[in-house]
């Protein structure tokens, strides 16, 4: 019985593991015609100056629409783009379109500081990384400067001097580097500090249980004073409540990103949202 039982719970382990690797396939194969297809789009989440309200910069975040299964979560599909490679392909038209809708804000006199474009630990250890990006920005005719490139910390993980290397080669190239989901990953202090970055993005998972979790608070705090004292930035992830924004204010954080100030928007709505703080 117990032999049986056994049996039974081993086959549907292979059953579900057999679905989901059948998915996974299928999205792979997917993903292999999504850009010639233009199965993709960018939307754009405000980042705001919690000072002042102010929009001041925005994060590109990759949306994938297929025709039959609808939206695909980028939880999802990314980790399938990276495994197969074809996250390089995809993350170029991401950076090549981000840097053209920058250039045409700019133009229209509704710029940024900054937009954001997040680059996988994939990307970030392509021989062709730096080329790739200045390919972009020339093209688009976007200055350096106006570009922020967001890493996460496993991008350093394994090669801290090589990924000081190809940060200097970015950072001397113009663009403005972040720490994505900062305090999630194993990155070492002893690395941090001599990285050229020029903000910690710190990691939603903080953020949502403010209120209730002291601990929360006391890291948050921990991280905002420690980017402080390292003369970097701060913005935080996942603001969706006023008590979050007063918190992270108080504590001297610089930015805030969430569904309290908008939810990451298609983007003709998010330029319609820069003519309007602009007005
Ligand atoms: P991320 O870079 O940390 O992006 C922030 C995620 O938090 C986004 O999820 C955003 O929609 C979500 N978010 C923003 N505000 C709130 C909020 O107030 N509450 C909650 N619960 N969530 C909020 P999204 O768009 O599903 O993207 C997930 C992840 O996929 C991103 O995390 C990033 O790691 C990856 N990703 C998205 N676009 C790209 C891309 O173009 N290239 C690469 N390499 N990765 C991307
Ligand atoms: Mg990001
Ligand atoms: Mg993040
Ligand atoms: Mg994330």
């Amino acid at each position: 019985r117990a032999k049986r039982s056994g049996r039974n719970r081993y086959s549907f382990f292979t059953a579900d593991l057999e679905a989901s690797s059948a998915r996974a396939l299928m999205l792979e194969n997917a993903l292999h015609r999504a850009l010639e297809r233009q199965q993709f789009a960018l939307h754009y989440q405000a980042q705001v100056a919690l000072q002042t309200g102010q929009i001041v910069g925005a994060e590109a975040l990759l949306r994938w629409q297929h025709p039959e299964w609808g939206p695909i979560s980028p939880a999802e599909f990314i980790p399938i783009a990276e495994n197969s490679g074809m996250i390089i392909a995809i993350g170029e038209w991401v950076l090549a379109t981000a840097a053209r809708d920058a250039k045409r804000w700019l133009d229209q006199g509704i710029g940024l500081r900054t937009v954001s474009v997040n680059l996988s630990a994939v990307q970030f250890r392509h021989p062709q990384l730096l080329e790739m990006v200045s390919r972009c920005l020339d093209e688009a005719q976007l200055p350096g400067h106006r570009l922020e490139l967001e890493l996460t910390e496993g991008a350093a993980v394994d090669d801290p001097a090589s990924a000081l290397d190809v940060m200097t080669q970015l950072h001397e190239r113009g663009a403005h580097l972040s720490m994505d989901d900062f305090g999630t990953g194993y990155s070492s202090l002893n690395q941090l500090k001599r990285f050229p970055l020029g903000k910690l993005k710190i990691d939603q998972s903080f953020v949502r249980d403010v209120h209730e979790d002291a601990n929360d608070r006391a890291i948050i705090s921990a991280i905002i004073h420690m980017a402080q004292a390292l003369g970097m930035r701060t913005t935080a992830e996942g603001v969706e409540t006023e008590a979050q924004r007063a918190f992270l204010l108080e504590q001297g954080c610089d930015e805030g990103q969430g569904y309290l100030f908008s939810r990451p928007l298609p983007v003709a709505a998010f330029e319609a949202l820069l003519h309007q703080q602009q007005s």
